[in-house]
């Protein structure tokens, strides 16, 4: 049975209704409690990091999640890991992970969705799949997982707020996809480790974004 972690920080997919509207507000092990058939062929451990909308992370909370990551690495136990995470900031986190976890041994794979799950025709579940099966696949390497696609986490862009294809891989071909086989992989794509594992958690604050337009 492979061995599954899943890392909550938030976002739309855990968020249940308050006095102030949607908030985060569901545990990892919530999520889990939802959706018990993921537990058919796969031993799924949850832990909580974060409860934020995802337009509150910052660097500090990138720091945090590799720190984290680099503990199960260390443990030994996971053999894969999903991260739940609201969808704005989403291509932001995975991104920065991609550079912080250098070598990474296993799939680090971040998802969420465009509706919670607690919503009747919410993507959270398909989406929860799709992250799992790459958790699973044995392919290492930081991956966004969204609407039966797996993308690299270098190449992942956030461009619909509404639509449940949320996200496209720039410049490249998705990873990966689900289809009527199940989990397919354009293995050309994946990250390749060049030396051993190492966490860079250390990062340069001093940068400023410039943006160039015509006029
Ligand atoms: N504002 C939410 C977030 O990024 C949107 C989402 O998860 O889809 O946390």
């Amino acid at each position: 049975m492979k061995k599954v972690l899943l890392l909550a920080t938030g976002g739309t997919i855990a968020c249940t209704h308050s006095e102030e509207g949607l908030t985060p507000g569901m545990s990892g092990d919530g999520i889990l409690e939802l959706l018990p058939e993921l537990r058919e062929g796969f031993a799924i451990e949850s832990r909580d990091i974060l409860n934020l909308d995802s337009s509150n992370i910052q660097p500090e909370e990138w720091q945090r999640i590799a720190e984290k990551v680099a503990e199960l690495i260390e443990e030994g136990w996971a053999e894969g890991v999903i991260l739940t995470h609201g969808t704005d900031t989403m291509a932001y986190t995975a991104s920065a992970l991609s550079f912080m976890l250098e070598n990474i041994p296993l799939p680090v794979v971040l998802t969420g969705s465009q509706l919670p799950l607690t919503d009747p025709l919410s993507d959270g579940l398909e989406n929860i799949r799709t992250a799992l099966a790459m958790a699973a696949s044995g392919h290492s390497g930081v991956f966004v997982a969204f609407n039966r696609q797996i993308l690299l986490g270098t190449r992942a862009v956030k461009v619909r707020t509404t639509n449940f294809q949320a996200f496209e891989s720039v410049n490249v071909k998705p990873v990966g996809w689900i289809d009527s086989r199940g989990l397919n992989i354009r293995e050309g794509l994946l990250p390749k480790a060049d030396g051993p594992f190492q966490l860079r958690s250390q990062l340069c604050k001093e940068v400023v974004l410039i943006k160039l337009i015509p006029g």
